[in-house]
C-alpha cells in the first residue's frame, strides 16, 4: 500500500489537493482536522475536548489523532494507499507513524510538501474564514497561533524526512491548476 503524507503549513492548499489527488489515484484521503471537525459536531466527548485546543489554535494530543488513523487504516483494507492530510505534525507523531507502519510491515511512501510564504498562509485563511466559516480561522490570533505552532512543531519534520528521503517540495503559490499539476507529477514518480 502507498501511504503519502500531503504536508505544508496551515493554508497551503493540502484540502483542496486532497479531493482530486483521492481519486486520481485511488487513494482514501485522511484528514484529521477534518475528523476532529466531525468529532465536534457530532458532540462526542473527543470532539468536546478537541475543540477547546483547536479554537486556540493549539494542537491537540498525539494520542488523539494517532487513535483516529489507526482506526481509519484498520476500517479501509481495501484501498490502494491512504493520503494522510495534517498528520504527522509533530515529531512524536512522526515516529509513532513510523511504528503503526512498522506494524504492518509497510512504511512511508512519500512527503508531498506545499510550500507557501508566512503572508500567503495568512492572507489564504483569511479568505477561508468566509467560506467555511471555521472557529479556527476566524482570528488573527488564533491564525498566528498556528503558524508559531507549525514553525515549531511541525515544521522540524521537513528534515527528518530529508534525511530519509522521501521528501518532495512543491511550490504552493499559483493558480489551483498550476498547483495541482505539480502535485500530481511528484506523486506520479512515486507509483
Ligand atoms: P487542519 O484542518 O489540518 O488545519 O486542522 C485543524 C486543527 O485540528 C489544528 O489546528 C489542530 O488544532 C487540530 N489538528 C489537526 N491535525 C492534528 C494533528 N495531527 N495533531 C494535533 N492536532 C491536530
Amino acid at each position: 500500500m502507498k501511504y503519502f503524507i500531503l504536508f505544508g503549513p496551515p493554508g497551503a492548499g493540502k484540502g483542496t489537493h486532497a479531493a482530486p489527488l483521492e481519486k486520481e489515484f485511488n487513494l482514501l484521503h485522511i484528514s484529521t482536522g477534518e475528523l476532529l471537525r466531525k468529532e465536534i459536531a457530532a458532540g462526542t466527548e473527543l470532539g468536546k475536548q478537541a475543540a477547546a485546543l483547536i479554537e486556540k489554535g493549539d494542537l491537540v494530543p498525539d494520542a488523539v489523532v494517532e487513535g483516529m488513523i489507526a482506526n481509519t487504516f484498520a476500517a479501509n483494507p481495501d484501498v490502494k494507499g491512504f493520503l494522510l492530510d495534517g498528520f504527522p505534525r509533530t515529531v512524536q507523531q512522526a515516529m509513532d507513524l513510523d511504528e503503526m507502519l512498522e506494524s504492518r510491515d509497510e512504511r512511508v511512501t512519500g512527503v508531498i510538501s506545499l510550500m507557501i510564504p508566512d503572508e500567503e498562509i495568512k492572507t489564504r485563511i483569511q479568505g477561508r474564514a468566509q467560506i467555511e466559516g471555521r472557529a479556527d480561522d476566524a482570528s488573527d490570533e488564533i491564525i498566528a497561533n498556528r503558524i508559531r505552532n507549525y514553525h515549531a512543531k511541525t515544521e522540524p519534520l521537513i528534515e527528518i524526512y530529508k534525511e530519509k528521503g522521501l521528501y518532495f517540495e512543491v511550490d504552493g503559490v499559483g493558480s489551483i491548476d498550476e498547483v495541482q499539476d505539480r502535485v500530481f507529477a511528484a506523486v506520479n514518480k512515486l507509483f
